[in-house]
């Protein structure tokens, strides 16, 4: 009995750590096909805008947009997923330990300095910034460029849909402000179960707010994150008020996105070595936290 419920609840587990990555997944695409339809076939929507309809190369431009989006979030995701962050199969020189090395009791060998363990991955990970849930996967040295990418790809599309969408809205709120329309947009489940609204009326509506929310949710993390970059800081020294391996900003920036940071956020495919090695870095100050009431 207990061996069942073992496997129970090591398939929950698993299934639990997928869960994010396949929300997200027929979320993106869900958003990507309404836009996909808004653009082909209701630009515009309204008869009496015919002479403005759009033309078969701008809604080809806008398709190519959209595609080159989505191709640059799916891509940076799975290098972001390929690349482990983590200290196996990296030489850690432990008899050159010095200071901010640490000794892990769990991967029993002396880790460098912004080396933490996470214990969802069981891993020591390299200048680790945090454990990312919708992934599934820790931030560290050699992922963080296709994390940032991508991230940007996902606020820069979503900034697209909600601007496309803004037309779903002045549809519904066309009709008049009513109890029915507020309804729509706020709570659109429970207009869809109480058969108030077609399926088709509930997917834009609910496609409408995902596209706010998800717009409001990526662009604080990523203004969070791109901030981070150029102090030269990590969610953790963040959090400890510390900020001791800044080295200026356009340097701060090429130890996140490699040599190559103008062009690689572009395309995860441009190379762009990184240029540390993620076991040593130059203190540039403090080690100890900045104390802000001084
Ligand atoms: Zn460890
Ligand atoms: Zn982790």
């Amino acid at each position: 009995m207990s061996g069942f419920v073992r496997r129970v609840r090591s398939r929950l587990e698993k299934a639990c750590h997928y869960l994010p990555i396949v929300v997200n997944t027929v979320l993106v695409m869900s958003i990507t096909g309404e836009v996909s339809y808004l653009v082909v076939v209701e630009a515009p929507r309204e008869a009496e805008q015919k002479e403005s309809e759009w033309s078969g190369v701008w809604k080809a431009l806008h398709l190519l947009l959209q595609y080159f989006m989505l191709g640059n979030i799916t891509w940076n995701a799975m290098l972001f997923l390929r690349t482990s962050p983590s200290i196996r199969g990296v030489f850690l020189d432990g008899d050159n330990v010095g200071q901010g090395w640490r000794y892990c009791y769990t991967c029993e060998t002396h880790t460098p300095p912004r080396c933490s363990h996470c214990f969802d991955c069981n891993v020591c990970v390299l200048r680790r910034d945090h454990h990312c849930v919708f992934f599934g996967q820790c931030v560290g040295f050699r992922n963080y460029r296709y994390f940032l990418s991508c991230l940007f790809f996902m606020w820069a599309g979503l900034l697209y849909a909600v601007v496309m969408n803004a037309e779903v809205f002045i549809v519904i709120l066309k009709e008049g402000v009513t109890l029915h329309s507020v309804m729509l947009l706020m709570v659109p489940w429970i207009m869809l179960v109480s058969g108030q609204v077609t399926a088709g009326a509930f997917a834009f509506a609910f496609i409408a707010d995902t596209c706010v929310v998800g717009f409001l949710l990526v662009a604080a993390f990523l203004f969070f994150h791109v901030g981070l970059m150029l102090r030269g800081q990590t969610t953790r020294e963040w959090y400890s008020n510390r900020r001791p391996y800044s080295l200026g900003v356009l340097a701060n920036i090429r130890e996140c996105l490699g040599q190559r940071w103008y062009l690689c956020w572009l395309c995860p495919l441009i190379a762009s070595p990184l240029p540390g090695d993620g076991i040593h870095f130059q203190v540039t100050g403090s080690l100890e936290p900045i104390d802000s009431s001084r």
